[in-house]
């Protein structure tokens, strides 16, 4: 029988494995995770059946698939770990936000059945206690191979994805670097961002003490853990470096149209965002 082992039980983690018992996934499932209460949680949601916090298990659940599912500056020391107790027909994949160089590495370090996959589905929240079988729903799943990755490894972790109601799209790693640079990481660091701003200006008065509707909204984000974003930032340095850049000259260019009162042109901004914005719904 198909066996599958999750390493890093944890929001993501959680909800893969209840989304594939959703889809109809028969096989074992077990997880790996450094916190042993993490582990017993998930044995009691029936998210995992059977766990623990040493890397060794691996050898012992002998699994088909191996999921890497933690922060993933963790991945190269757990694919090291793993390369003893796998064998030739284990498929591994990921669910990390990052994948360029680091997808090349990885295959160094596990071979051509690694294949990388980001799944553009998540919330601020982490802990497998917040995990939901629904969360990749009509979601779409970022596959990056490359032309080491073994074709039927491919597939099977397709199947995989399938099997959650994800929607399979392929990119080149470092091209998923670029994009999610833009799209996540970068309006993550200005949530963040934001917030410490904010905590500069209070000096006088808490403005914590009055968050607008706008305000909550646009700074859900910076309530995510911030492990993972930290290794996010540092893995995709410098996609994310560039992304800062490009919107500190925007942020520049509106502050100049407001210092120079210029009412045509600060309209023209505005309006070209809020249409951007528009076309989004
Ligand atoms: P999480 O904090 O909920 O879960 C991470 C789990 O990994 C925790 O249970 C933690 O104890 C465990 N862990 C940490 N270091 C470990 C190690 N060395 N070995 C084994 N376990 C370890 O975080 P999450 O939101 O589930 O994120 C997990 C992965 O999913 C990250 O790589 C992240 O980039 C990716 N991801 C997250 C989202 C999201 O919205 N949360 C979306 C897409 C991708």
């Amino acid at each position: 029988m198909t066996s599958l082992l999750i390493i890093g039980v944890g929001f993501m983690g959680g909800s893969f494995a209840l989304a594939l018992r959703r889809g109809g996934f028969e096989g074992s499932i077990y997880g790996i995770d450094i916190k042993q209460e993490t582990i017993e949680r998930a044995k009691a949601m029936g998210v995992i059946e059977e766990g623990g916090t040493d890397l060794h298990l691996v050898e012992k659940f002998s699994p088909r698939f191996v999921v890497l599912a933690s922060p993933v500056r963790t991945f190269r020391s757990i694919g090291r770990a793993l390369r003893e107790y796998i064998d030739r027909e284990t498929v591994i994949t990921d669910l990390g936000s990052v994948k360029g160089r680091l997808v090349f590495e990885l295959e160094d370090i596990l071979g051509d059945r690694f294949v990388g996959s980001h799944p553009i589905a998540g919330t601020e929240k982490s802990g497998v206690e917040h995990s939901f079988g629904e969360l990749f729903e009509g979601k779409k799943v970022v596959i990056t191979p490359t032309d080491r990755t073994d074709r039927e490894a491919l597939d099977e972790v397709v199947g995989l994805w399938k099997l959650t109601g994800g929607k399979v799209e392929f990119m080149d790693p470092m091209l998923h670097d670029w994009v999610f640079g833009a799209v996540s990481h970068l309006p993550h660091a200005v949530a963040f961002a934001l917030i410490d701003a904010l905590i500069e200006m209070s000096d006088e008065v808490d403005l914590f003490k009055y968050p607008g509707a706008g305000f909550k909204d646009f700074t859900r984000i910076a309530g995510s853990d911030p492990v993972m974003w930290r290794d996010i930032f540092l893995e995709n340095k410098e996609n994310v470096l560039k992304a800062i850049d490009v919107y500190s000259q925007s942020l520049k260019r509106l502050g100049d149209l407001i210092e120079n009162e210029d009412e045509e042109a600060l309209t023209e901004y505005l309006r070209e965002a809020k249409q951007r914005r528009l076309s989004l719904e």
